[in-house]
């Protein structure tokens, strides 16, 4: 259905998707987005089907001076992806999938969840790196940070990219790749939102499952000291096709959870095995070994099912704050601060993500990419999630916490999705470094030097000296002090 409200005439008149505005129908379903810490009111919708139709909705978002926030899957945890009283340009519908299986390369719409791309790709035996939640758009976890449970065997998202149909802040509808554009195509791996609005992601895909040996197994939280030490050890060296993570959640209310363990706080030791799923060798087999877990599921398992398996946990709407950063090392003060500081029963949706790097991450050249994320051995993740907006202050003060506690051992840096409004100028700075920092501005006074796409972990043109995060994502009235730090 297209609505054509008065005011969105005259230019939308070329606009061949669909138009939504304040009052029409389907405008709260499409301006919800997944962190329901933000519901902002934009302007108009523009739900976009094409390269040409992000062209035409710029151009009169540029033309009546409107704010831009672009959207993908709409998982930004800080809500850039809408603003209020602005456009949104909403990349939802470019649903486009084509999969070469023989050359094992794919083109595929920005507007794909994972779950979508994951699903289309497996149908062929083939995947890339994506994100752990399956209703994450591919669009802006592509371009700003492109962790999955494959990093380790294949490395980052964006390493996997061959090509981007982009539209730049003037219109132009442009393909950026190692041969055109080239420094654009840079910038796009890694850089965020910064540069243009991805219509189309080209991507070399890789032989995997559809069944890998996979564990998933839980213990009590009272042995989670010595279950991390144990994990540390044996994924330290691990070989390059073992992935999954350690994590500190409470413990599912499923029937494979004995009724009496359900809703305890609990460890998750998460083990892939991307190999052979008859095979695994030594290390696999030993982290599926270890200790008297509450439960324990081990076997082959589709890539599809372990690509789902945090869904329930970020429901769509949930209340989340979430932070990462990386770790040099791991010593055992590190182990028994993060096990001191995990979530307890009152928080059953907040998690602690401890991830084995190394692998293919550790091989990236870090020059080839604007993602500047560190060659270290371990990254966490702290994911406040709840459902309550009673609940704000006290899931942002563990959140909080929970980093100055792991401060001593952290490197203090986390790729554009992850950093938060309340970190803002340092740490976008701490993350790309000077050099790489000033390459991107160098870009964006190119390609964008009027900072059209500013509601982003903004890299501002050299021309502006205000800092990046403007009030963009700020959170819903009355939740402003509950942000501040
Ligand atoms: C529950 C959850 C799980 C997550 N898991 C992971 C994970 O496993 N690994 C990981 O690396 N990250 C993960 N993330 C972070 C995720 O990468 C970012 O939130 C990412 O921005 C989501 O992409 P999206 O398209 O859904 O975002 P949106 O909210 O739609 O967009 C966020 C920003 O991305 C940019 N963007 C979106 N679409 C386009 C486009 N078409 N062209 C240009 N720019 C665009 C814009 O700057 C926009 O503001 C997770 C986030 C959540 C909430």
């Amino acid at each position: 259905m297209v609505t054509r409200e008065a005011g969105t005439r005259g230019r939308l008149s070329r606009f061949a998707g669909e138009l939504i505005v304040p009052g029409g129908r389907g405008y709260d379903e499409a301006r919800s987005l997944y962190n329901g810490m933000y519901d902002k009111r934009p302007t108009l919708i523009a739900r976009c089907t094409s390269a040409e139709d992000v062209s035409v909705a710029l151009a009169y978002a540029r033309e009546n001076g409107l704010v831009v926030a672009v959207r993908g899957g709409g998982h930004s945890t800080q809500g850039f992806s809408s603003c209020d009283g602005g456009v949104v340009i909403d990349t939802g519908p470019i649903k486009g999938i084509a999969v070469d299986r023989d050359a094992r390369t794919g083109r595929f719409g920005a507007g794909l969840t994972w779950g979508e791309l994951d699903a289309a790709t497996q149908a062929h035996g083939l995947a890339l790196t994506g994100g752990r939640v399956s209703h994450t758009g591919i669009a802006g976890l592509t371009l700003g940070s492109g962790s999955g449970w494959l990093e380790r065997t294949l490395g980052y998202t964006c390493v996997s990219l061959i090509s981007a149909e982009v539209v730049t802040a003037d219109g132009a509808i442009l393909r950026a790749s190692a041969e055109e554009h080239p420094e654009l195509f840079w910038g796009l791996r890694g850089g965020g939102g910064n540069f243009g609005v991805v219509t189309k992601f080209e991507f070399r895909l890789h032989r995997i499952g559809p069944l890998m040996l996979a564990g998933r197994i839980w213990y009590p939280r009272a042995v989670a000291g010595a279950l991390a030490r144990f994990y540390r050890d044996v994924m330290e060296g691990a070989p390059d096709d073992i992935g999954g993570a350690l994590r500190f959640v409470t413990a599912p209310s499923a029937e494979f959870v004995p009724r009496e363990h359900r809703g305890r706080p609990a460890c998750l030791l998460l083990m892939i095995f991307f190999g052979d799923p008859g095979g695994g060798g030594k290390k696999a087999r030993a982290l599926l070994s270890w200790g008297r877990p509450w439960a324990k599921l081990v076997g082959p398992t589709p890539y599809l099912e372990l690509q789902r398996g945090a869904d329930d946990q970020h429901r769509w709407g949930s209340r989340e704050y979430s932070r990462v950063d990386y770790l040099d090392w791991l010593p055992d003060p590190a182990i028994d601060a993060l096990v001191d500081c995990a979530p307890d029963a009152s928080s059953p949706l907040s998690s602690v993500m401890l991830c084995p790097l190394g692998g293919a991450v550790s091989r990236l050249d870090r020059s080839t990419v604007a993602l500047n994320t560190p060659d270290t051995p371990w990254m966490y993740y702290t994911v406040a999630t709840w459902q309550q907006p009673s609940e704000d202050e006290r899931q942002l003060a563990w959140a909080r916490r929970f980093m100055r506690m792991m401060r001593p051992w952290s490197v203090g840096v986390a790729p554009a999705n992850f950093i938060e409004l309340d970190e803002g100028t340092a740490r976008l700075r701490a993350y790309y470094g000077e050099e790489k920092l000033a390459r991107l501005t160098a870009l964006k006074d190119t390609y964008d030097p009027d900072d059209v796409f500013a509601l982003n972990q903004n890299i501002p043109p050299s021309a502006r000296t205000s800092g990046p995060f403007p009030d963009a994502g700020k959170p819903r009235a009355g939740e402003q002090s509950a942000h501040a730090n």
